[in-house]
């Protein structure tokens, strides 16, 4: 008689055989420049604290304050008793830097497509997802019930050829995409999907989680960037990454955050964030807003490694932001890499199938403003020496 549990190890025994098995590290202490792991320093290549802001004094002073003034927990969904008054203010501090009428805030950027895209299209209408869409749009777009129509990565022709198929149906369209490709590093093309979107009367969402604090005037975004303004009518983010925290939002018209309050049920059914969590959001929100320092120094250290390692021989596939990705192919290969360099003191971890295709398995290199010149030399040199070793470089 087959025990009902035995697939559990089974399938655990069979990533670890084929290289997929992820080796998950606990750091102890603070998210930085440098970490420390199983009580050593490690320089940390691999966290989406772009700007440095997850150990950022002001964000923990602002913590501290804000809980003595109210407590922790939010004690209900927003709908019901959960709406605290920094909530309402984070969101219009949200709206403003974004350039939009309104935001509503989720608990995570994950579940903001939970929210937003089962709330927007329902089972008799169609998605056109990006093919290299991040897990929560593809997951959001499941839970709708809509039918899902892939169009070519970043190929607004491809988009177009796909809507004038179904262009006699008529139901609602939803366009998305990635803002920028966090596992590549490239740019969505997004006045152009825009353009198609409205050729053919469909919304367009973008999912601008690795833009925001990074792209455009002062981290303000994607939509910033290509000066979109007021066309593109769903924005999705995050706060975990550039801002340093944890939290998702949702923003765009007024029309469409009133709508989303009251009908996106991660509102509705699950509590809002947390009085710490919103508090440390503002002093991000403010910081950013305060000046494009940090936004500068993350861009000057992703040109500067990039051409470091690039220089060196690595493949550093087509990024246009400070994610510089340095593609190995196979999996195992990508593991001894990591592992080799976590050795050599760089904590960057393996990214493999199926967060990218199998066979394009990679170190994803993320730089933070939080490092130094003096940092990024150190890596560059490990690289080199580990590359050269198991012969990925010559
Ligand atoms: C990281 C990421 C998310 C998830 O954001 P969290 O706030 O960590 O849940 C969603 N979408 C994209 C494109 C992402 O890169």
């Amino acid at each position: 008689m087959a025990v009902p549990m035995t697939f559990l190890k089974e399938e655990v025994q069979k990533l670890k055989e084929e290289g997929l098995y992820t080796n998950i590290r606990t750091i102890d202490g603070p998210q930085g420049a440098w970490v420390n792991i199983e009580g050593k320093k490690y320089l940390n290549m691999c966290s989406n604290n772009y700007l440095g802001l997850c150990s950022e004094p002001r964000l923990v002073s602002r913590v501290k304050d804000l809980v003595d003034r109210f407590g922790v927990g939010p004690g209900a969904v927003r709908t019901i008793a959960g709406t605290l008054s920094i909530h309402v203010e984070l969101e219009q501090k949200l709206a403003e830097f974004k350039g939009t009428e309104a935001s509503a805030l989720v608990q995570s950027g994950f579940c903001a497509n939970l929210a937003a895209i089962p709330a927007l299209v329902g089972k008799n209408d169609l998605i056109f997802s990006d093919e290299l869409n991040h897990a929560s749009i593809i997951d959001g777009s499941r839970l709708s019930g809509a039918k899902i129509v892939r169009f070519r990565h970043s190929d607004h022709d491809n988009l177009a050829l796909k809507l004038e198929e179904y262009k006699d149906q008529h139901c609602k369209k939803l366009v998305v995409t990635d803002g920028v490709f966090s596992m590549d590093g490239d740019i969505a093309p997004l006045p152009a999907l825009v353009d198609v979107a409205q050729r053919y009367g469909a919304m367009i969402m973008v999912d601008d989680a690795h833009g925001e604090g990074v792209l455009g005037r002062g981290g303000r975004g994607i939509v910033d960037h290509f000066g979109l303004h007021g066309r593109v009518d769903v924005e999705v983010g995050t706060l975990s990454k550039a801002f340093g925290v944890v939290g998702g939002f949702i923003a765009g018209s007024m029309d469409l955050v009133e709508f989303m309050r009251q009908k996106a049920r991660p509102n509705l059914f699950s509590s809002a964030l947390t009085v710490p969590d919103v508090a440390a959001c503002l002093a991000s929100v403010e910081i950013l807003q305060e000046s494009d320092e940090l936004v500068t120094r993350l861009w000057d250290n992703g040109k500067y490694l990039k051409e470091e390692l690039k220089k060196l021989g690595f493949n550093t596939g087509n990024s246009e932001t400070p994610i510089t990705p340095v593609i190995i192919g196979e999996e195992i290969a990508a593991k001894k890499f990591s592992s080799r360099l976590f050795d050599e003191g760089i904590f960057a971890g393996p990214i493999a199938f199926p967060t990218v295709p199998r066979g394009t398995a990679r170190i994803r290199v993320m730089v933070s403003a939080g490092h130094s010149r003096k940092d990024l030399d150190f890596a560059v040199g490990k690289f080199a020496a580990v590359g050269r070793d198991l012969e990925i470089i010559a």
